[in-house]
């Protein structure tokens, strides 16, 4: 028929009824999407074809979505869940000097990524607004985040501290940036891949329009190697709902404990038997996370407590 032989392609943006396809060769043809395929997004790897004639600009059609190694969905009122982008390997979780680092935002974007089984990554940026005595209490803070596993960047857009290693560590990955309104994640974005003052328009655009706002996710390529995936619904995910298993199996060094609390349904506040209370006064558990954790668990509200003595 008057289509090319069938080729793979990453999808760099989905609207409505089409997406945008990138060629192995950097080219991007706008399609239209088999009535087979049921869910399309950012992200995807797909085998698609090149159309011969261009009707109403669209140049090609994807026949089939490979299988996701990842895939971030959002909370929708419909759909229970609605997936936003796909094949993510690497979420940045950005915080800042200013505003000021807040390690119980960090430990929910925490919570939400290990969700998602895809990586985290904590990058702390503006540290030329750092004195010595600053740099020490927020080090001494992060190194616990190093302690337990997690790889801790610090980065400065003004100094251009660090963002060579950021580079390198975001060269063979499809990532994101998550975090806070004004940590930076525009400036990093624009720092990162220079040509593109594109982004950083469409980051201003949308940055107004409050939390709820659903913007297209786009797949953009860093200078340096590797890939962003960008859109205002992502950045704020560490704070969708989280239930209370997810909280706990979002702290990850507290899996070895968790399940052994004298009562099932422990609230890991003062509950006799608690098993996360006893590993912090064994020293463990750094009591820092613990307090945040259950702080984390208070915020979901006491929707989920049933019979207390259920074993
Ligand atoms: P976003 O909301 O996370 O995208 O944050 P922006 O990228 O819009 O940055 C918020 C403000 O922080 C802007 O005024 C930036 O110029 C500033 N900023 C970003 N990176 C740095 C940095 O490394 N050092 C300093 N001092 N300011 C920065
Ligand atoms: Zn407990």
């Amino acid at each position: 028929d008057e289509l090319g032989a069938p080729e793979q392609g990453v999808v760099i943006s989905r609207f409505g009824q089409h997406a945008d396809v990138e060629s192995h060769d950097g080219e991007i043809f706008r399609c239209n999407l088999r009535r087979s395929i049921s869910s399309l997004v950012c992200g995807d790897k797909v085998l698609w074809r090149k159309g011969k004639a261009t009707q109403h600009s669209i140049s090609g059609v994807i026949e089939a979505v490979h299988e996701r190694d990842s895939v971030l969905s959002r909370p929708d009122v419909y759909d229970g869940v609605k997936p936003i982008a796909a094949n993510i390997s690497q979420i940045l979780i950005v915080s800042s000097v200013l505003p000021a680092f807040n390690s119980d935002i960090i430990d929910r974007y925490l919570v939400a990524a290990e969700q998602t089984g895809i990586t985290p990554v904590i990058l702390l940026n503006k540290v030329d607004l750092l004195d010595d005595s600053n740099r020490e209490v927020i080090e001494k803070q992060l190194n616990i985040y190093r302690d337990i596993g997690y790889q801790v960047t610090y980065v400065s857009n003004e100094t251009g501290e660090g963002i060579a290693e950021l580079s390198a560590q975001l060269s063979q990955h499809t990532s994101i940036f998550v975090g806070q309104s004004g940590v930076g994640k525009s400036t990093l974005t624009n720092t990162l891949m220079p040509e593109l003052g594109l982004v950083t328009n469409i980051v201003s655009e949308n940055s107004g329009l409050g939390q709820h706002t659903t913007t297209v996710a786009r797949l953009y390529h860093f200078k340096q190697g590797g890939d962003l995936i960008d859109s205002p619904g992502i950045r704020e995910f560490g704070l969708w709902h989280l239930s209370p298993e997810q909280v706990s199996n979002g702290f990850i060094e507290f899996s070895p404990y968790i399940g052994t609390c004298k009562f099932r349904d422990c609230k890991h506040q003062n509950d006799p038997g608690c098993a996360l209370i006893a590993a912090k006064n064994d020293g463990k558990i750094y009591p820092e996370r613990l307090v945040s954790f259950q702080k984390i668990l208070a915020s979901l509200g006491d929707n989920t407590l049933t019979s207390r003595f259920n074993d």
